[in-house]
């Protein structure tokens, strides 16, 4: 069922990479309605219309399915059941979101369709971190398994005297213990899938972390990891099939010797796959709307040579008037307000000509 531009197109999450769907959304005619619970979410300031209400609000959100005509989310940590009042109109459905935002249930999920993840184990008390100790070895990190996010959440345990201080870091939340992976790099593989059935890919990025944030992203990767993408590709496609996923999703690899391991999933839009929009012929913000809205699949190649993106965190974004004086940058201020450290404030992304 073709939604056809004109239409309106329902965003729940009003963060950054609801700001570039609502963008793209508007170059093809269609106007987004924002669902947060914030009062100047950034995505709402470049959307047609605002529902300020919490995640869970059934009354809110049944009132948001009535007045879009397909919904679709950028955000993963939602209550699934108060999402049920939106039916068929919600892409990608309910699955996608309720295997992501747990880490164990993800992890259980990625080994079902036969990919690699690191060795783990779901711990909910300090004895059972001291067991994962002893049967993982060390270093392990452990992550909360509900709302972490650029690093939050996670503790490293290098040797058994910090298990203690880690687990009391995490807040005594039940968590994934998980080996540490000894990666050459790491990268992503993005895809867009339609309900039936098509897919597209883009070049994978190899990106860089810095105190668990992504720093930059760069297409080409490096051969290291090119020989490991087209295995990763497969694994993300019957990742994609196995949730019936419409629209993008993002899986995170490491390169490692054993070839590529699953990190996590992201049932979305990425961070490093902001180069899209200047570096690939389709963004992945157009191609999620296109899948979700059933219009035909845009190109994916690169526009140029490669590109990469650097992310903007917290004061970094003060580097604006410098950089919207270089030449061929593009900048992308996020208007969110305050650069609190850590916080993704924009992006900048540089296109490599071809030589
Ligand atoms: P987030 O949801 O915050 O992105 P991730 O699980 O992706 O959390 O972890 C953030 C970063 O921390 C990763 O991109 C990687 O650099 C590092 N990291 C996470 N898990 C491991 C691991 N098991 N081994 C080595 N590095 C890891
Ligand atoms: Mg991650």
């Amino acid at each position: 069922m073709t939604v056809p531009p004109g239409s309106t197109i329902g965003i729940i999450g009003g963060g950054q990479l609801g700001r570039m769907l609502a963008i793209a959304a508007a170059n093809l005619g269609y106007r987004c309605h924002i669902f947060d619970p914030h009062e100047h979410p950034c995505a709402a300031k470049v959307a047609a219309a605002f529902t300020r209400a919490a995640f869970d609000d059934r009354v809110a959100l049944q009132a948001f399915g009535d007045a879009v005509d397909i919904a679709t989310y950028e955000f993963e940590n939602l209550a699934a059941g108060p999402l049920e009042v939106l039916g068929d109109k919600l892409r990608p459905g309910v699955r996608s979101l309720v295997v992501a935002q747990d880490r164990a249930k993800e992890k259980q999920f990625i080994e079902s369709t036969g990919a690699r993840v690191a060795l783990w184990r779901a711990v909910e008390s300090r004895d059972e971190v001291n067991a994962a100790i002893a049967e993982l070895g060390l270093p392990l990190v452990l992550k909360t398994r509900r709302w972490g996010y650029d690093g939050k959440g996670q503790a490293w345990i290098r040797s058994d005297g910090e298990a203690a201080s880690a687990w009391d870091a995490i807040g005594q939340e039940p968590a994934v213990a998980e080996a540490g992976v000894d990666f050459a790099a790491e990268f992503s593989v993005i895809v867009a899938r339609w309900a039936d059935g098509r897919h597209a890919f883009w070049n994978a990025p190899q990106n860089e972390h810095g105190d668990g944030i992504l720093r930059r992203s760069t297409v080409p990767c490096s051969d290291l990891v090119a020989v490991q993408v087209e295995e990763a590709r497969q694994a993300t496609l019957r990742i994609a099939e196995a949730l019936d996923h419409v629209g993008v999703l993002t899986v995170e690899f490491f390169a490692s010797d054993s070839g590529p391991v699953v990190n996590e999933i992201a049932p979305r839009v990425h961070n490093s796959g902001h180069r899209t929009i200047e570096g690939a012929v389709t963004s992945q913000f157009e191609q999620h709307i296109r899948a979700i809205c059933d219009l035909p699949p845009g190109l994916t190649g690169l526009t140029q040579a490669g590109a990469t993106m650097e992310n903007l965190i917290g004061p970094n974004v003060e580097r604006w008037p410098e950089l919207v004086r270089e030449p061929g940058a593009h900048v992308h201020i996020y208007d969110k307000g305050e650069a609190r450290p850590g916080r993704k404030m924009g992006h900048v992304t540089r296109v490599r000509a071809q030589s």
